[in-house]
């Protein structure tokens, strides 16, 4: 009896011996996750410096801070990452600053047609809404095809009518009139007139100039890890200044504008949506993790800079893991963007910084 039990102390007494163990101590394998972690965008494009006064930039930073503000209190109380993204997406579509609800940009027919999605990554359900004009938070309309339909997608009437069954906040479209975005339109009109008229550039070159111009900035998205390791993402936008009357960009179209599953990470784009939809930009990045073993950096920088920029996209995208681990590259002179963690660290920027 004596005897096996010295037997079976030994490779204990072996492995805290001088010789170095294989296995380091679990401190160290151990992934330090933060309990919780949330990422915003308010798009990608050309800031014009002659655009931004210290008044301007202090007002766009601070709607960031209170969205992300109003995350984190969802987030910390334990609420889910569904919850945090549409509460977030909500302050920032009622800012006049971004592209999304309030401060939606203009069709070259003078409406405002929205388009959001969201995705959650527990169950890889997604709900979106393409071209609708008099719901006041489109998120909201994107989380209830999610939730309470058996689509995934609704487009123009029938997305509206389904808003107002699901008793969500119905405006009369003037709502979303700024004279800043109108005014946008009549430069983007202008530019195009006499591109035409001199027969140098192609109609559907204009919205590049809008982008150039800034004259569309701002679309929105979030992406949120809660404290139950759920992901989920939202984007939500106006489209892109002087787009034709129905047209739909990447941003309601999941794989595309938004991607969210559990075993990889969550994303939320922003750019030239003709050219994140052809290259399938959010599921891209998740496949190169999910399939070829990439980091969540290493795949959100190949898609935004190895396969956009060289195609002419323009724009970028903002990420984070199942580890919370976040990434917010772009291709463009700048995007608004910010993030905080569970563990303080935070940050909102603008530019190149
Ligand atoms: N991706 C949006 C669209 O093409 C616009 C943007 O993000 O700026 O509709």
């Amino acid at each position: 009896m004596r005897y096996y039990f010295i037997l079976l102390l030994l490779p204990l007494f072996a492995c805290n011996g001088s010789a170095p163990t294989e296995t380091p101590p679990a401190e160290e394998t151990k992934i330090d996750r933060p309990e919780y972690a949330l990422v915003i965008h308010g798009g990608a494009g050309t800031i014009l410096k002659e655009n931004m006064t210290d008044e301007r930039a202090a007002a766009i930073r601070n709607a960031m801070e209170t969205a992300m503000q109003k995350g984190e209190e969802v987030l910390s109380s334990g609420g889910s990452a569904a919850e945090a993204v549409e509460q977030t997406i909500w302050l920032l579509e009622d800012s006049p600053y971004f592209n999304a609800g309030k401060g939606a940009v203009f069709t070259s027919n003078g409406t405002n047609e929205m388009d959001a999605s969201f995705m959650t990554g527990h169950d890889l359900n997604a709900g979106a809404v393409g071209g609708i004009t008099n719901v006041k938070h489109p998120i909201s309309a994107a989380r209830a095809v999610l939730e309470k339909s058996e689509h995934v997608m609704l487009s123009g009437k029938g997305a509206e009518q389904f808003a107002e069954e699901q008793e969500l906040e119905i405006v009369d479209p003037r709502y979303f009139y700024t004279e800043e975005r109108y005014q946008s339109l009549q430069r983007v009109r202008a530019k195009e007139e006499a591109a035409m008229e001199a027969e140098k550039v192609r109609q559907s070159s204009t919205l590049l100039h809008a982008r150039e111009l800034d004259e569309k900035y701002g679309t929105v998205g979030c992406v949120a890890l809660d404290k139950n390791g759920n992901i989920a993402a939202g984007t939500s936008t106006g489209g892109m200044t002087n787009k034709r009357y129905n047209r739909i960009g990447d941003s309601p179209i999941i794989g595309a504008g938004t991607y969210a599953n559990n075993a990889t990470c969550g994303i939320s784009c922003t750019g030239h949506g003709e050219f994140f939809i052809r290259y399938a930009v959010a599921h891209d990045v998740h496949a190169r993790m999910a399939y070829g073993s990439l980091s969540l950096k290493e795949a959100a920088d190949q898609v935004i800079f190895d396969e956009l920029k060289p195609a002419g996209g323009t724009g970028g995208l903002i990420a984070l893991d199942k580890n919370g681990n976040i990434t917010m590259p772009f291709n463009t002179p700048g995007m608004y963007r910010g993030f905080l963690k569970s563990t303080g660290e935070k940050g909102i920027f603008f530019y190149e910084d």
